[in-house]
């Protein structure tokens, strides 16, 4: 699979126009919390890597946020090695895959994870205040709401991608890695 390249400069960006909401909310809480759980880490971590964040920049990525919560020195010694572990450069060398939304919307997130999939694990009022945070309003609204309720998460992802880009989507969503490259395709034709 092909994916889009991102730096650590524009990942800002491209995280408001051209995430899928699981890893805004990933994305999100990290910067509020300046620290995310080992569940979200993963997601969060391979999906960045999918985009083609290099592991050097990831590094510096997670090492800014989790230093403000945790410090650098314990940074480097706790989390930098699972970083370097997801990129194939510690333990088995086995070069992670992004997870897919099969894989996410079967995940099962405790208590303080911010992983898994937020059309499944929302409660109605947190995912119609996201929803409308994307940019996504009105009947939109009501349209994902239903795909929801009949438990059809993937549907709901990809009703809101054409809400949020104006473009249909007619492959459906099925891996946060395509609805990244998907949506920077529209936003740079
Ligand atoms: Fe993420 Fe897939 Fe859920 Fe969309 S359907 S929020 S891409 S896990």
């Amino acid at each position: 699979k092909e994916f889009a390249q991102i730096s650590l400069k524009d990942i800002e960006d491209v995280a408001k126009s051209s995430f899928p909401l699981c890893m805004r909310h990933l994305f999100e809480k990290l910067r509020e919390d300046h620290h995310l759980k080992h569940g979200g880490r993963m997601q969060l971590g391979l999906f960045l890597k999918g985009v083609g964040l290099k592991l050097d920049d990831a590094l510096a990525f997670w090492k800014a946020e989790f230093s403000r919560k945790v410090g650098a020195e314990r940074f480097d010694k706790e989390y930098s090695y699972g970083i370097r572990h997801n990129y194939g450069r510690e333990g088995k060398r086995t070069d992670y895959t992004p997870y897919s939304c099969q894989k996410i919307i079967s995940s099962t997130p405790g208590v303080g994870d911010h992983h898994g999939c937020p059309y499944r694990n929302f409660s109605e009022e947190n995912l119609r205040a996201a929803l409308n945070k994307m940019g996504v309003t009105g009947r939109a609204v009501g349209d994902v709401m239903d795909k929801v309720r009949n438990r059809h998460y993937q549907l709901a992802c990809t009703l809101t991608f054409e809400a949020v880009h104006g473009s249909s989507c007619d492959a459906g969503i099925n891996h946060p890695n395509q609805y990244f490259s998907d949506s920077q395709k529209i936003m740079q034709s």
